[in-house]
């Protein structure tokens, strides 16, 4: 028996990089999955078929857009509707933005806080109820190294992390006698597109190569200099979900290769 049969796992971001190895590394445990997040359509449905026929659970998909709260809720919905539960809530959508903070784009700053930050509050706000009436669940929160330390020019990145973290350890209390733990997942560099992205801009901003970006700033920051991988990170999604780990809560658990020990 699958120790996640009969669960409901929804995934913010879950079409591509970190959130994409949540979903399927939940479903191999036989967990239902409700997927969220943008892109191609077609490749959309691939990646969402696959869940089902690869781990034998049922999956869907989800197109709200993180930075609206009434996407939000619906999608909460949707997998009570349609999978018959919200068990495990893992918020990971999120975006990254590279600048000096005297020319950061207003509506930049207002993005990020509201895909990275806001939308985990939304997400938990419609999924707690539920959660509570089931006597069981299991938030994890995709935080960041940035979480619990800075780096230059990425002010409301960092800023929307450390938040999180704050989220994160307020619903811990207030979940604390109903079976229902909530925790951030702060890795390190993550080799996703997320990380390629901000590539180009950081060369910018600091007046580096690409070689030079990757060496000298990314792994510069992570003392075993390797990347995390998804799946390293999922893993620690699937031991949170679990009976073990019944009594961490409000913890935020880094994956960084040493990079906040120093
Ligand atoms: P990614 O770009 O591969 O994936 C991001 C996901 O979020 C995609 O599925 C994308 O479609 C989705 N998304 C973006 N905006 C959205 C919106 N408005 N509504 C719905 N979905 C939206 O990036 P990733 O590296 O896998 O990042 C996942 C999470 O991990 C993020 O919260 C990120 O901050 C965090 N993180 C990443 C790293 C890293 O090094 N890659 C390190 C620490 C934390």
């Amino acid at each position: 028996m699958p120790s996640l049969a009969n669960k409901v796992a929804v995934v913010t971001g879950s079409t591509s990089g970190i959130g994409l190895a949540y979903a399927r590394a939940l479903a191999a445990e036989g967990a239902h999955v409700l997927i969220n997040g943008f892109g191609d359509a077609a490749a959309i449905e691939a990646e969402r078929s696959k869940i089902e026929s690869d781990f034998g659970v049922k999956s869907v998909y989800s197109p709200a857009d993180m930075s609206k709260p009434a996407e939000i809720a619906a999608m909460v919905a949707t997998a009570e509707r349609e999978l018959g539960s919200a068990d495990i809530l893992i918020n990971n959508a999120g975006v990254q933005f590279v600048s000096p903070i005297e020319e950061f784009p207003v509506e930049k700053w207002d993005q990020i806080i509201a895909i990275n930050l806001s939308s985990a509050f939304h997400a938990i706000r419609a999924a707690v109820p539920g959660m509570k009436k089931r006597g069981w669940g299991r938030i994890s929160n995709t935080a960041s190294a940035h979480s619990l330390v800075a780096s230059p020019f990425k002010s409301a990145y960092v800023s929307a992390k450390h938040g999180i973290a704050g989220l994160t350890k307020t619903v811990a209390l207030e979940l604390a006698t109903h079976k229902i733990t909530a925790n951030c997942i702060s890795p390190g560099y993550v080799w996703t597109p997320l990380v390629e992205k901000q590539i180009p801009d950081t060369m910018k901003a600091r007046g580096l190569t690409k070689e030079q970006v990757i060496h000298d700033v990314l792994l510069e920051a992570q003392p075993t200099k390797e990347f995390v991988t998804v799946e390293q990170v999922a893993a620690l999604a699937l031991f949170l979900c679990s009976d073990a780990a019944a009594q961490i809560t409000g913890a935020n658990i880094s994956v960084d290769g040493g990079w906040t020990a120093e």
